[in-house]
């Protein structure tokens, strides 16, 4: 059972409690982008085996986005953090580089 915090109200729950929103950090391209950048921002997701960086919702409590850091294989959360930010923050880059040596996750690690 995946276990979360919201980082907004610190309810733990369980992820029946909240709301996936898909991966995070996306970075969006709009008008006047090229086919290739807006294809890439349209269909284009990590699907690791391992560490992976979610937006989720906490839907059953304050209703506000977050993001976490989890591995898909263990269901380990390394995390959770505003959704606020462009990238994980050093000590969720820390805490996973403590359990995970090495990782990379696009272009943080
Ligand atoms: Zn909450």
């Amino acid at each position: 059972m995946l276990i979360l915090t919201c980082p907004y109200c610190g309810v733990k729950g369980e992820e029946t409690e909240f709301h996936s929103g898909g991966e995070a950090h996306l970075k969006r391209f709009g008008p006047g982008s090229s086919d290739a950048d807006f294809e890439q921002y349209l269909f284009m997701r990590e699907n690791p085996k391992g560490v992976h960086l979610e937006r989720w919702r906490h839907a059953n409590g304050c209703g506000k986005w977050f993001h976490a850091a989890r591995c898909t294989v263990t269901l380990e959360v390394f995390g959770t953090y505003s959704a606020q930010t462009t990238e994980p923050p050093q000590h969720i880059r820390d805490a996973i580089s403590a359990r995970r040596p090495g990782w990379t996750w696009r272009e943080f690690s």
